[in-house]
C-alpha cells in the first residue's frame, strides 16, 4: 500500500467539482505561482505521511452524503500528479468501495505517461491553464507551459471531461490578447465541460510572510465582478473564434 505526503484535508468541500467532496491537498509542487495561497504546500518533505487505508478511514463517516449529493472526492495540492502512484491507489479503492467520483485539481505540469494508472481512474480533471503566453507563463509561476498544453491535448484525447480554470489577477492575468488565445485554445479540446474565471485573492498572503518568502504581488487588487464578467466573455469569443476555425478546417482540406 503506498503513502503520501498530504498537506491538508477537508470533508465538506463544495467547491471543488460537482456535490459535496473529501477534498485532500497534497505536499509538494513543482511550479511558483506568485498568486499561490499554499506556499506551504510547495516542500515535498514537508506535510504529514499517510497511508491509503488511513485517508479511507478519514472519508468513511461521510460516503453517504458524498454519494447522495452526487460528489466523491477531489485531490488537488500542491500538485497530485507528483504523487500519482499514490493518488491512483486512492481513486481505485474509493471506486471499487464506493463506487465514489474522482476528481483530480492539476496544474497539468506532467508528463502524460507518469499519470496513465491515475488517468485510468479520474473521472474529471479540473485544469489551470494560468497564462497562455509561454514566457508570460514563465514570469508568473517560473515554469513556461508547453508540458502543460501537452497535458491538455493529452486529456482531450483520451476524452476525460475537463473543467478549464483560469485565476485573474487585474493587471497580470486578465489582458484581453491572453484570455482570447485561452478560448481559442479550449475549443480545440474535447469534453471541457466548464470554464471557470476565479477571481484573485489574499487569503494565503500571511503565509508567505511566515515563510520569510517575499510575496511579489503586495499592492495587487482582486477582481471587480465587472472585470471577471469582461473576463468570460473574452474566453467566449476566443472559443467562437476557434469553434469556426475548426468548422472550416475539413471544408478546405476537402477542397
Ligand atoms: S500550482 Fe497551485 S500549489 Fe503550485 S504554486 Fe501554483 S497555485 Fe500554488
Amino acid at each position: 500500500m503506498h503513502t503520501g505526503r498530504i498537506h491538508s484535508l477537508e470533508t465538506f468541500g463544495t467547491v471543488d467539482g460537482p456535490g459535496i467532496r473529501f477534498v485532500l491537498f497534497m505536499q509538494g509542487c513543482a511550479l511558483q505561482c506568485r498568486y499561490c495561497h499554499n506556499p506551504d504546500s510547495w516542500d515535498m518533505t514537508g506535510g504529514k505521511s499517510f497511508t491509503v487505508e488511513e485517508i479511507l478511514a478519514e472519508m468513511e463517516p461521510y460516503v453517504d452524503y458524498y454519494r447522495s449529493s452526487g460528489g466523491g472526492i477531489t485531490v488537488t495540492g500542491g500538485e497530485p500528479t507528483l504523487q500519482a502512484p499514490f493518488v491512483a491507489e486512492l481513486f481505485r479503492e474509493c471506486k471499487e468501495r464506493w463506487g465514489l467520483h474522482t476528481a483530480l485539481d492539476s496544474s497539468g505540469f506532467c508528463d502524460p505517461h507518469h499519470a496513465e494508472a491515475l488517468l485510468s481512474v479520474t473521472d474529471l480533471v479540473l485544469l489551470d491553464l494560468k497564462y497562455m503566453d509561454s514566457e508570460g507563463h514563465r514570469q508568473l509561476t517560473t515554469q513556461p507551459n508547453e508540458r502543460i498544453l501537452n497535458f491538455a491535448r493529452h486529456l482531450s484525447q483520451r476524452g476525460i471531461p475537463m473543467w478549464i480554470r483560469r485565476v485573474l489577477v487585474p493587471g497580470l492575468t486578465d489582458n484581453a490578447a491572453d484570455l482570447l488565445a485561452l478560448g481559442r485554445f479550449i475549443s480545440g479540446l474535447r469534453k471541457v465541460e466548464r470554464v471557470e474565471v476565479l477571481p484573485y485573492h489574499r487569503m494565503g498572503v500571511f503565509k508567505w510572510q511566515q515563510l520569510n518568502r517575499d510575496y511579489t504581488l503586495e499592492g495587487w487588487r482582486e477582481p471587480t465582478t465587472n472585470e471577471v464578467e469582461r473576463a468570460v466573455k473574452w474566453i467566449e469569443q476566443g472559443r467562437s473564434a476557434g469553434a469556426a476555425l475548426h468548422s472550416r478546417q475539413p471544408r478546405e482540406r476537402a477542397t
